[in-house]
């Protein structure tokens, strides 16, 4: 992981928040690069779940929701985690993780396991971020930022379905940020206290539920494999009668083999009608569907896939990340998806003369109004420039050279095989979107 740390920061993908103030702890900022990953992650989910099915339509609900929202929910009351203190040091650790955590002691061991440790009982500890609505404040004034996106797509269910004509089953996706005041955040953007969610909310007729829980975890996991993500390194884990949310019928997670260990990348869950029936109950109006054919009423059960997009950052940077021998030298290359890379091409002049850099000016410009992301860089042998794109996970460089001036030819070298292939100015741009 201090690989991928380190990279993230030279290569300017994340950077610690707040850094010249010592830094907040677990949120982190994406930098140009990771802007990119972070963005080029989110359109491939947003393309595959809504662009291109007819049964999912997209919705953006405000962070800040009436309070009652979360006590239908269940948030208020359950979303909870089991806390734990050391009198001796004062530190806090998530009860059911003490084997991942460490006594900030010397010598190190799990909290607990020096003679002196005094750990209390377990505490339950909202993770809720809670702030005030307007200029009082006091109890009645209290809202929470949300912990997940699904409950607006919840309350909205009916105005998406009404507008839209959708008909049941049919889903609601959403792309936004999420809060918990994590008691235990870490492994960089892994666990953070604010994050970004891919949620989608498909509402399906009761007894329905099953085979389209199947379906959908089948999906998820295919749309890992599409964007790169090693097969080998994904495997699925459901969750047993103990570990269930209080939603929950099934829930299955998608997990990645981190550096750390196998963990949570994505959750399906089968959420039955407790969501839209608790709303229904708290709010006092209808959210049962009635079906256009039958004239059959029914609350809907719902199946939610639930994706962070830092943390599917995280897992396309470590699966992508490789060190290689070339020439006798280390080579650290992203060989991330050419969709996920940040930077698509790269123009070099391979001098800085001959009118070389006018010409590699020249296709940056056509890149750019052709919208694919390029970069320019005439700094530096062509060896360290190459290396520097491929550790930002570049695809290809395009190198401006003395053939060029003669046959309006360019190199364009794969970061992956490292083969060169001549290509003619004029075709450099579709041989890029081809591959794309
Ligand atoms: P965990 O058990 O890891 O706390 P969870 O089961 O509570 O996670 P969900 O509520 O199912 O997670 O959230 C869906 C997805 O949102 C997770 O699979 C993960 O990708 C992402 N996610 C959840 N919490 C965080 C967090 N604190 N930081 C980054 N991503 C998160």
């Amino acid at each position: 992981m201090d690989k991928i740390v380190s990279l993230c920061k030279r290569r300017g993908f994340v950077f610690q928040s707040s850094e010249i103030y010592g830094g907040a702890a677990s949120v982190w900022d994406y930098g140009p690069l990771g802007v990119e990953l972070r963005r080029n992650i989110a359109d491939a989910w947003w393309s595959t779940m809504v662009h291109a099915r007819d049964d999912i339509e997209g919705l953006d609900a405000g962070i800040l929701m009436h309070p009652r929202v979360w006590e239908a929910s269940g948030h208020v009351s359950g979303f909870t985690d089991p806390l734990l203190e050391c009198k001796t040091c004062k530190k806090r650790w998530r009860a059911d993780r003490l084997d991942e955590a460490g006594c900030p002691r010397k010598p190190s061991v799990h909290p607990g396991g020096h003679g002196d440790c005094e750990l209390g009982e377990p505490r339950l500890f909202n993770l809720m971020f809670k702030t005030f609505m307007g200029p009082v404040q006091e109890d009645a004034a209290v809202v929470y930022l949300r912990p997940e996106t699904a409950q607006g797509s919840y309350v909205n269910f009916l105005n998406v379905q009404q507008t839209t004509r959708q008909r049941v089953p049919f889903g609601i996706a959403q792309l936004g940020k999420a809060f918990r005041n994590e008691i235990t955040p870490g492994n960089f953007i892994f666990r953070t206290r604010e994050f970004e969610q891919a949620e989608m909310q498909f509402f399906v007729k009761p007894g329905s539920d099953d085979d389209w829980f199947r379906y959908w975890l089948d999906r998820r996991l295919d749309w890992h494999r599409e964007i790169g993500i090693r097969p080998e390194k994904l495997r699925v884990h459901a969750h047993g009668p103990g570990e269930l949310a209080h939603y929950a019928k099934t829930a299955v997670d998608i997990e990645y083999e981190f550096p750390f260990g196998w963990q949570e990348l994505e959750g399906v869950h089968n959420r039955t009608d407790f969501d839209l029936a608790k709303h229904q109950e708290y709010s006092g109006k209808r959210l049962f569907y009635i079906d256009p054919g039958s004239g059959e009423r029914y609350v809907p059960y719902v199946v939610e896939t639930a994706m962070g997009v830092g943390r599917t950052a995280l897992v396309a940077l470590v699966d992508a990340y490789r060190e290689e021998e070339v020439a006798g030298q280390t080579r650290v290359v992203l060989g991330l998806h050419p969709a996920l890379a940040p930077i698509k091409a790269a123009v070099f002049p391979l001098m800085k003369k001959f009118g070389q850099p006018e010409t590699a000016m020249e296709l940056i410009k056509t890149l750019r109004s052709a919208r694919i992301p390029a970069s320019y860089d005439q700094a530096g042998s062509i060896g360290r420039r190459y290396r520097r794109q491929d550790e930002a996970g570049t695809p290809w460089c395009v190198t401006v050279d003395r053939q060029t001036g003669d046959d309006g030819s360019v190199t364009i070298r794969d970061r992956d095989t490292l083969a060169q292939e001549r290509v003619g100015l004029d075709h450099v741009e579709a041989w890029i979107r081809e591959r794309l």
